[in-house]
């Protein structure tokens, strides 16, 4: 019985809760980032405009990289809360279950993913 065998004997024990667990720090880590991306292309955009502000198009192109990328964001929070069982209020923060419409803290509606509504970048 060497170490292999009980380093692979471990890994067939790893529950679900564990898969989830790096699922949830996974997506955490690529929400991260795309927010990183889409501050980034704020002050690109920023400096494009102030060097030339008739290039609309070059501006236009930034707010759909933007647009695309809020919109991965959203997907993935819905996946994040999904596993988690719960989603978070958009006003107060409240962790609130995921088969409830409205915040039981402030009352608020809580987003839907199939909403168009604006959310916090
Ligand atoms: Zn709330």
């Amino acid at each position: 019985m060497g170490i292999l065998d009980k380093v692979s004997g471990a890994g067939r024990n790893v529950s679900d809760k564990t898969k989830n667990m790096s699922e949830l720090s996974n997506l955490k880590r690529k929400i991260q980032y795309e927010n990183d991306r889409i501050m980034e292309i704020f002050s690109d955009m920023g400096q494009s405009y102030y060097k030339n502000p008739e290039d609309l198009d070059t501006l236009k192109s930034y707010c759909d990289d933007i647009d695309t990328r809020r919109r991965r964001i959203k997907k993935m929070k819905f996946e994040y809360q999904t596993i988690k069982g719960y989603k978070t209020c958009p006003k107060c923060g409240a962790e609130v279950m995921e088969k409830f419409q409205f915040c039981g803290v402030c009352g608020s509606k809580l987003p839907d993913l199939n909403d168009d509504d604006d959310f916090a970048v």
